[in-house]
């Protein structure tokens, strides 16, 4: 899709290595960040060691125009992002005031006192400004160094979501491209994905702003049945709409030659 601002995602955390938990995250992230327009290059996901974490995000320094850490921001010992992210950025962590007073106010509202556990969430990389956790204790944080945005967001889904949303999104939106990002697609029973090939071709050669792609879903024999999306950027969304149609009516085209049937359509 072109030269377009690029995003990383650190996602942090040895359950995600060890397949207990399923990075949702990554995905949730990587479809929010594309549809602001963001070009969504890596996710790498590293354990709860700060060597790791630092490797990562460093490398990410200067390349990526944001990077986006996830978990790793409780008070617990194996919480460590923020201490890898200073040491990628060669700064220490320091206690931040306003980030002391959300978590203060977090469990004072449950009338619970600080403790040096709890106040460890307060310390963020030096130069950072926390974000606001709308759901749980943990600030996230956010620092900008080498032209790269590094935000870290909660590993708990509900709050990295509530914490994106309500307080990185407004920041990624002033460093977005302009124009917008659409995504559609539809869904072809009869044809198997292989006879569709061509079309889904002449269909991604629509323009340079267009991405298609096919998901095979059913049995390539017998009873195929292929998902296809388009992704398509424009200046405005009307005419990112109207390239995402003119690519899915290539798609359209073959499924009508080769006998097959549209049986769902997202529009866009
Ligand atoms: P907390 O402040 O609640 O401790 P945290 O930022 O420290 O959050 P983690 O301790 O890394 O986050 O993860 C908390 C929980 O969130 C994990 O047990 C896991 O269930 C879930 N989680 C973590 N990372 C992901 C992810 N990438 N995708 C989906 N779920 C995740
Ligand atoms: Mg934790």
């Amino acid at each position: 899709m072109g030269e377009y601002p690029r995003a990383w995602i650190v996602s942090v955390g040895n359950e995600l290595l060890i397949g207990r938990t399923v990075n949702t995250n990554a995905a949730w992230l990587g479809s929010r960040l594309t549809l602001l327009g963001f070009d969504v290059e890596r996710v790498v996901t590293v354990p709860d060691r700060v060597e790791d974490i630092a490797e990562e995000v460093e490398r990410a320094l200067g390349r990526a125009r944001v990077v986006i850490t996830t978990g790793g921001l409780g008070p617990t010992y194996d919480d460590v992002t923020l201490e890898g992210v200073a040491r990628a950025l060669g700064r220490g962590l320091k206690l931040h005031p306003r980030a002391l007073e959300m978590v203060r106010s977090f469990y004072s509202r449950r009338g619970l006192g600080l403790t040096e556990d709890r106040v460890k969430m307060a310390m963020l990389p030096e130069g950072a400004e926390p974000l606001d956790n709308p759901v749980g204790a943990a600030p996230g944080a956010v620092v900008e160094a080498r032209g790269t945005l590094v935000a870290s967001l909660p590993g708990v889904p509900r709050e990295m979501e509530a914490m994106f949303d309500r307080s990185l999104r407004p920041l990624l939106e002033g460093i977005a491209p302009p124009g917008a990002v659409v995504e559609c697609g539809l869904t072809v029973r009869g044809v198997p994905e292989s006879s569709l090939a061509p079309y889904i071709k002449r269909a991604s050669r629509v323009s340079r702003m267009v991405y298609v792609k096919s998901h095979p879903q059913g049995s390539e024999l017998g009873e195929p049945v292929v998902r296809v999306r388009v992704l398509a950027r424009g200046a405005t969304e009307e005419e990112a709409r109207a390239e995402a149609l003119r690519a899915l009516e290539h798609v359209r085209r073959g499924v009508e030659e080769l006998g097959g049937i549209i049986s769902e359509e997202d529009s866009c």
